[in-house]
């Protein structure tokens, strides 16, 4: 079992619905586990402003699951939701990223862990803190204090 940390996000078609939902799914799954859930941010959007809020959320789970084999579950409940994947940075019904997996590094075409905007993104560290504490480690970077 390896501990990891999802990042939830959405801002079309009722977001808060769409990451509770989202939620249940992941905890529906073979092989993994949500052992926390962090509060639901509402946020600005980061590129272009002409969408709506986001609401953010990140999850720590247990798993079973490879890295890839987690990307490839996490993309199958994006595609329920109709994500579809057009504009970088644009309006989204569900982004669902692996932000760190256990101490693991990796850089491959597909997955790069830990997630290389994570350290940049208030709207994914604050939640992390959530979930986790002011002492943690943030695998490559160092604690997470540095950061907020
Ligand atoms: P973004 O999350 O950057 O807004 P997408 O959700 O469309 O955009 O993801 C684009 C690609 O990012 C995915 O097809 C996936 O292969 C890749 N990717 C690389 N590292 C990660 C990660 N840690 N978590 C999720 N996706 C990742
Ligand atoms: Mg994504």
């Amino acid at each position: 079992m390896e501990t990891a940390f999802i990042s939830l996000g959405s801002n079309l078609n009722h977001p808060i619905k769409q990451i509770l939902e989202a939620y249940n799914q992941i905890n529906e799954l073979d092989n993994i586990t949500v052992s926390k859930l962090s509060s639901l941010y509402k946020t600005k959007p980061v590129g272009p402003q002409n969408q709506n809020d986001f609401i953010n959320a990140v999850a720590t789970i247990k798993t079973k699951l490879t890295p890839i084999d987690l990307l490839y579950a996490l993309q199958r409940i994006e595609t329920k939701h109709k994500r579809k994947r057009s504009i970088k940075w644009g309006p989204r019904s569900l982004d669902l990223d692996i932000l760190l997996f256990g101490k693991l590094t990796l850089n491959t075409r597909d997955l790069t862990i830990p997630h290389p905007e994570l350290v940049k993104r208030e709207f994914v560290l604050i939640p992390l803190l959530e979930v986790t504490n002011q002492d943690f480690t943030i695998t490559k970077y160092g604690k997470i204090s540095k950061y907020i």
